[in-house]
């Protein structure tokens, strides 16, 4: 049985609710069961957090148990979980950890199925970690999403995601009770490549109420067959995106644009939308390219192998040749480098105790690391980031204190 539904889920409710089209557009394309090496991951390290957080076994004893009783190494629905992945799970165990010291009377539930059929129909979805308890002195139902993916960091501050889980959550009579006795919900992230922190976001009752207001008229939307297509960031992640009319249409209109000739109010219009030419742009090339690689032929192209910056083939004996042969001493042929400030946080944090840890790592930040200006760059202005002074800005500012006559 599927985890997420198709209709409304936590995942495409931002999507649905921003273009209610998709329902209909993804339902004509057909779902692809789209499994790929990082979905698979995922998918394990989301059963190990389960397996672990029932059974209060930290990811890395459990490794090492398997691993010293050679038994190989722990598998789950046939994927193994290896020395390398298993750092994720035990990084995600640690927040996991740190959330329950911080909760007094925790009580939690994992892998927990959520329903709205209250709302609509077919409406579900999965919370990877329910919880209830006393946090910062106030009764709190909370829930966590696990991301394992190193793509783009994900805030839990307003996600419509998480608030859809917690809805499903407050309306599951198993939750009923705590629900009630909440005076706050926290909706929180753990994404252990990006981060090592929980990012938490505590919100009221009241936002919950609107957003359940945005899934009930989603959901009277999307049945519509007039329900209107809207183009987005949202369409990242739509399964209809390569054949969707909306988003071929815009192909269309971008290329009779003369970008030269554009006025602010076109540039307006077109930077949010550059995102999805771009987006179809890879995936045309991307499509293309997995032809060619089973065997099609098109006109004028071909794969060839893509070549890494160079490498030593093995750096210890290469060490041996430079200092016996060469005759170079080791100075001269190694370099010292002190880690870059993500790198030394990690080794602090392994270092001591995690209120030292801060203080040394708020330290470590405020006196010896700096972020050096490489450049500008257009953003829209939802960027939290200060604008820059634009170049006219600097100009006016050095004339400031001169007399210029432009008459000559
Ligand atoms: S690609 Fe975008 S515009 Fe087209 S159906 Fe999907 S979300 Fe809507």
């Amino acid at each position: 049985m599927s985890e997420h539904s198709n209709r409304i889920g936590g995942s495409s409710l931002y999507r649905r609710a921003n273009c209610p089209g998709s329902y209909r557009e993804e339902e004509r394309v057909g779902r692809e069961d789209t499994s790929s090496e990082y979905a698979d991951e995922g998918s394990l390290l989301h059963n190990v957090m389960d397996f672990c957080i029932e059974t209060n076994d930290r990811p890395l004893d459990l490794f090492a148990k398997y691993v010293q009783d050679g038994e190989g190494f722990p598998k789950f629905n046939d994927a193994e979980l290896n020395a390398e992945n298993v750092k994720l799970a035990q990084s995600a165990w640690e927040m996991y950890d740190g959330l329950r010291s911080e909760v007094r009377g925790f009580v939690k539930a994992s892998e927990v199925r959520v329903s709205l059929e209250a709302i609509g129909p077919n409406l579900f979805g999965t919370s990877d970690l329910a919880w209830f308890g006393e946090y910062r002195g106030r009764p709190t139902l909370g829930i966590v999403d696990w991301k394992f993916g190193a793509g783009v960091g994900v805030p839990a501050r307003g996600s419509m995601q998480l608030g859809f889980y917690m809805l499903g959550l407050m309306l599951d009579p198993d939750f009923a009770e705590y629900a009630e006795q909440a005076e706050q919900f926290a909706l929180a992230i753990g994404q252990p490549p990006k981060s090592d922190d929980l990012d938490m976001w505590v919100t009221t009752r009241e936002w919950l109420k609107m957003l359940e207001t945005v899934v009930r008229t989603t959901n009277d939307a999307i049945d519509n067959p007039k329900a209107p297509l809207r183009v987005g960031d949202w369409c990242r992640w739509c399964s209809a995106f390569t054949s969707c009319s909306a988003i071929q249409k815009l192909g269309e209109d971008a290329l009779s644009l003369a970008p030269q000739k554009m006025t602010a109010v076109e540039y307006a219009y077109w930077l949010p939308r550059l995102d999805q030419l771009k987006a179809f742009a890879n995936e045309v090339e991307r499509l293309a390219k997995s032809e060619v690689d089973f065997g099609a032929a098109i006109a004028g192209w071909k794969v060839v192998e893509a070549i890494g910056n160079r490498k030593l083939v093995d750096p210890d004996v290469t060490m041996d040749w430079l200092r016996k042969t060469a005759k170079l001493r080791v100075s001269d042929i190694e370099e010292k480098k002190i880690k870059s400030p993500a790198q030394l946080e990690k080794t602090i944090k392994a270092a001591h105790k995690k209120d030292r840890a801060k203080a040394l790592i708020e330290e470590l930040n405020e006196r010896f690391v700096h972020r050096p200006i490489t450049g500008t760059k257009l953003v829209p202005n939802s960027d939290p980031r200060p604008a820059a002074a634009s170049a006219g800005d600097v100009l006016g500012r050095a004339l400031g204190g001169i007399d210029v006559d432009f008459q000559g």
